[in-house]
């Protein structure tokens, strides 16, 4: 028995499934997830001392590579100063100021500590702020998993092939209209039918929770000037997408050109450089409805800690335009490496992109993938023989077909060629 084997056996007697985020639990590709005991630079080692290249990334906040020296001081130098003093700090404002830089249309940043409790936040904020109920969100969107968004959600609900969850009461579903992505018939539709109780349309500025699907050109656009014309809010979800699909987002490769801004984001992973720190920013008179301003609540004991502020300031302050140049550069060496296996393997696929930010749909050359619908229809089957066999050439891909991949700045060309010499008999692995 391996070492992950019996951790993986010991963890399912103290936690449902043996894991505290379903996805990691491999329930779509099958098979012992490894446990991991260290990571550095681009690699992963697990409990038995297998090596990986590391191509999730923390799920996105390893930017700079795992345990990156410049972050790893300053955590270091700020655990000594103290661990969290409930109480403001200095450097709350600091990240919040190098957030604000950045982004189009975020003249306040409220600090939290995970994606989910922005999204839930900015939810709420939109309804206190309008005075009004209804929520639009896509279809293969993933928000985070507050009741209010997990219908038709993407990410592990896409991976479990779940329609929502157990739990959440019909008069919250009912609160929250879901339309397919890219479609502005339907969200017309919705607003001519509904528009004096929309509170807002949230979305994800580049869909990467049902894989990575492309919003069409000027879709954000169309909903910044849709919410608008109806006084309703736009929330673009960047939890993901946030200084990651470039260095302003994925609001930088779209409303910055567009001349457009959202009235909320949501900012997370990235931010938080590798530890528990998420955000929320957006138009300050839209902001200033929080409490101890206004009348919508917000708390949180461990908003702002210090140790993740001290992080996420490393983070963003070497967070260069080099960094975000090196990214996009091995990200497309790697797109164009995958599909010349998979055409070598006669794999039909089509590669989706945000930025940096890719992922493959097996099946879809034809039409590509565009929403929700398109994504669920691929052969997704082809995922788990493609993935292990990578993972058994000791690269570690996001274990279900719905997931971005993820590179960082230490991805240099020796951790690339490890991912292309593993490619070929996974593409053949997947034509199986
Ligand atoms: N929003 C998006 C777009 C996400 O991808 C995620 C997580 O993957 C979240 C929100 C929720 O963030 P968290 O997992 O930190 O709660």
């Amino acid at each position: 028995m391996s070492n992950s084997e019996r951790l993986f056996a010991e963890a399912q007697e103290v936690m449902p499934g043996g894991v505290n985020s379903p996805v990691r639990a491999f329930g779509s590709v099958g098979g012992v997830p490894p446990f991991m005991v260290g990571a550095k630079g681009a690699y992963l080692t697990d409990a038995d001392g297998k090596e990986y290249v590391d191509l999730v990334c923390s799920w996105g906040p390893a930017l700079l590579g795992h345990a990156h020296p410049e972050i790893q001081s300053a955590v270091h130098a700020a655990v000594d100063r103290g661990l969290s003093f409930g109480a403001s700090t200095p450097d709350e404002a600091k990240l919040g100021k190098l957030i604000k830089d950045r982004v189009g249309g975020v003249d306040r940043v409220r600090m939290v500590s995970t994606g989910t409790e922005a999204t839930m936040t900015a939810v709420r904020l939109a309804r206190g702020f309008t005075g009004r109920e209804l929520i639009i969100k896509f279809a293969g969107c993933y928000h985070g998993h507050l009741d209010s968004l997990l219908a038709d959600a993407g990410s592990g609900v896409a991976t479990l092939a779940l329609p929502g969850s157990a739990g959440v009461t019909a008069a919250t579903a009912a609160e929250t209209l879901v339309l397919p992505y890219n479609d502005r018939a339907a969200v017309e539709a919705a607003f001519a039918e509904h528009g004096a109780n929309i509170a807002a349309v949230i979305t994800e500025s580049a869909p990467c929770n049902m894989g990575v699907v492309t919003p069409d050109a000027g879709y954000n656009k169309f909903l910044k000037e849709t919410t608008a014309k109806y006084g309703a809010l736009l929330i673009l979800d960047e939890v993901l997408t946030g200084f990651r699909a470039s260095s302003s987002g994925y609001w930088g490769l779209s409303g910055k050109d567009e001349g457009w801004n959202a009235d909320l984001y949501t900012f997370g992973k990235v931010i938080g450089g590798g530890l528990p720190t998420a955000a929320l920013g957006g138009r300050s008179d839209v902001m200033d409805y929080l409490a101890p301003l206004g009348p919508v609540y917000q708390a949180g004991t461990l908003s702002g800690n210090p140790v993740a502020m001290a992080a996420g300031i490393a983070q963003l302050t070497h967070a260069t335009d080099e960094v975000y140049a090196h990214i996009l550069k091995q990200s497309t060496a790697l797109q164009a490496k995958l599909s010349e296996a998979f055409n070598e393997a006669g794999v039909d696929h089509s590669i989706q992109r945000a930025g940096s930010l890719f992922s493959v749909a097996f099946g879809t050359s034809a039409k590509g993938v565009h929403n929700y619908a398109d994504a669920q229809a691929q052969e997704a089957f082809r995922y788990a023989p493609f993935f292990h066999s990578m993972l058994d050439s000791g690269v570690y891909l996001p274990p279900s077909v719905f997931e971005a991949w993820f590179l960082s700045a230490a991805h240099d060309d020796e951790a690339m060629e490890k991912i292309f010499a593993a490619l070929p008999a996974a593409a053949r692995a997947a034509a199986a």
